[in-house]
């Protein structure tokens, strides 16, 4: 089975969406990668959905990857007498330290090394940014503020800091948990939120020892000014737009997110666009126009995966909207203007053997017609490399780890298929040939080009090219897929 476009669809898990059938027809209609939010989403819950996730993708025969997103330290006010309080414009405001109910003049704020890093000229968002404080006054455990927007603010409402920096790591005592059971269910991809810095990414990767790739959520003003230095670090970005659109003004959100996919595309990382992207189809069988141009725009900037959150996880109609998606994007990418708008951003390789080859084999793809480039790749970087050229020609990764599979189903237009290692370079020319033919992307008598490191399973070493014909016997097609899981169960790998 293959897509017929290039960006991905990630599906979100939830209510609406997860029986084993619910989760086959997403699958079908698209969805390349699914996601658990543990915000929602207990151990034994996420462990049943993983369960049920890898007996579609036994029955797909095709890697299908999961990403686990982390709650992220949650911030928010305490309780009020009467449960409630209505704040008026230009009133003063006091966040302390005194657990004791809170009136219209002042509220406990549980977190002491938010009151510590808290400067006058800060903002305060309260409640999804419904009402709006600013810092005029601090002391050792009190912030005194004015209140900017005012509305009524409840028991516990959560609070965004979108100019302070917390002295506080991005994962939680429930995070460290929540990661250690998802590690533990094999997952792929795990996506942490609220990320302020570089050190944030760090921690995760210390717990995650390479059993997971690690998927920063950018969604704080904080990180989006230390963007270069977050990616270097990462596996992935995602344009997490809900809480980006709350911690800066809606206005910007737009240009943000061509910056963070413009940065993660140069880096040749793969790039996720989130949230609200078919929000009406919670409810509604179609979408509106606008939010059908919002999933364009996202396809035509070339990011690698297109989100999907409630409109999968708890709306009406989760098959429909992931079928929405999926038409978007097989229509923006056969649209005329879509080739030269990518293009457009597409950078230059960097002083590598690996890039200098990406480079190449696209450019003899395009000169020569080519059916596909096929990346013989043990870690993924070669596939990697080859997408962030963006090319005209499919992109096939054959791999011999499933793992490497699973993580590269969110990265733009790689098809991947998991085959057991090959003998020599023949065997990879033959099973190159013989895969391009089986998933419809070669027929006899085209050609492929191929990429790999020579000697194979050495990551990193992309360092061959070859032109091949394929020939009369690529017609005779081997259970690939299986043949590596099998494999993979008898020796752990
Ligand atoms: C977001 O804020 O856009 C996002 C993806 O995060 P979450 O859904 O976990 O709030």
């Amino acid at each position: 089975m293959r897509r017929l476009r290039r960006a991905k669809i990630v599906a979100t898990l939830g209510p609406s969406s997860s029986e084993a059938d619910v989760i086959l027809r997403l699958f079908e209609a698209g969805a390349d990668v699914f996601r658990i939010n543990m915000s929602h989403t207990t151990h034994d819950r996420m462990r049943e959905l993983v369960r049920l996730i890898r007996s579609v993708e036994k029955k797909s025969e095709r890697p299908v990857g999961v990403l686990v997103d982390l709650q992220g330290p949650k911030l928010r006010v305490g309780s009020f007498e009467g449960d409630a309080v209505m704040l008026e414009r230009g009133a003063t405001f006091v966040l302390d330290a005194d657990p004791a109910p809170g009136d219209a003049s002042r509220v406990q704020l549980p977190h002491p090394e938010i009151l510590a890093a808290l400067e006058p000229g800060h903002t305060l968002l309260l409640d999804d940014g419904k009402v709006r404080l600013t810092v005029i006054e601090t002391a050792p455990g009190r912030a005194a503020t004015r209140v900017e927007v005012g509305g009524k603010l409840s028991n516990r409402k959560g609070i965004s800091l979108p100019d302070t920096t917390v002295p506080f790591s991005a994962l939680t005592a429930k995070d460290r948990s929540d990661l250690e059971a998802a590690l533990d269910a094999g997952i792929d991809w795990v996506g942490l939120s609220f990320v302020q810095r570089p050190e944030d990414v760090a921690e995760a990767k210390k717990i995650t020892r390479g059993r997971a790739a690690v998927m920063a959520k950018i969604e704080k003003p904080q990180a989006v000014t230390r963007l270069g230095e977050i990616l270097d670090l990462v596996d992935a970005l995602m344009v997490a737009r809900g809480d980006l659109g709350v911690e800066m003004p809606l206005e910007k959100v737009p240009g943000v997110q061509k910056q963070i996919t413009r940065t993660a595309r140069r880096a040749g990382k793969p790039v996720v666009v989130a949230t609200q992207m078919l929000e009406s189809m919670i409810s509604n069988p179609v979408p509106t126009r606008a939010e059908v141009s919002d999933v364009a725009t996202a396809v035509f900037e070339g990011a690698d995966a297109i989100m999907l959150s409630a409109e999968s996880a708890a709306g009406k109609y989760p098959v429909e909207s992931v079928a929405m998606m999926n038409r978007i994007a097989e229509e923006v990418e056969s649209d005329p203007t879509y080739r030269s708008i990518v293009e457009a951003q597409r950078a230059e390789p960097e002083a590598t053997g690996s890039d200098a080859i990406a480079a190449a084999a696209r450019g003899i793809a395009e000169t020569l017609v080519l059916s596909a480039i096929v990346c013989w790749t043990s870690s993924g970087s070669t596939a990697l490399r080859v997408a962030r050229e963006r090319p005209k020609s499919p992109i096939i990764a054959i791999s011999p780890n499933l793992s490497t599979g699973r993580k590269l189903s969110v990265v733009w237009g790689v098809h991947c298929v998991i085959a057991q290692d090959a003998r020599d370079l023949d065997d990879v020319v033959d099973r190159a040939c013989r895969m391009a033919v089986r998933d419809g992307f070669a027929k006899i008598g085209q050609r492929i080009i191929i990429v790999a490191g020579i000697p194979l399973r050495t990551p990193g070493a992309t360092n061959m090219m070859r032109i091949a014909f394929v020939g009369d016997e690529a017609a005779e097609s081997a259970p690939l897929f299986q043949a590596a899981d099998d494999r993979r169960q008898k020796t752990g790998v």
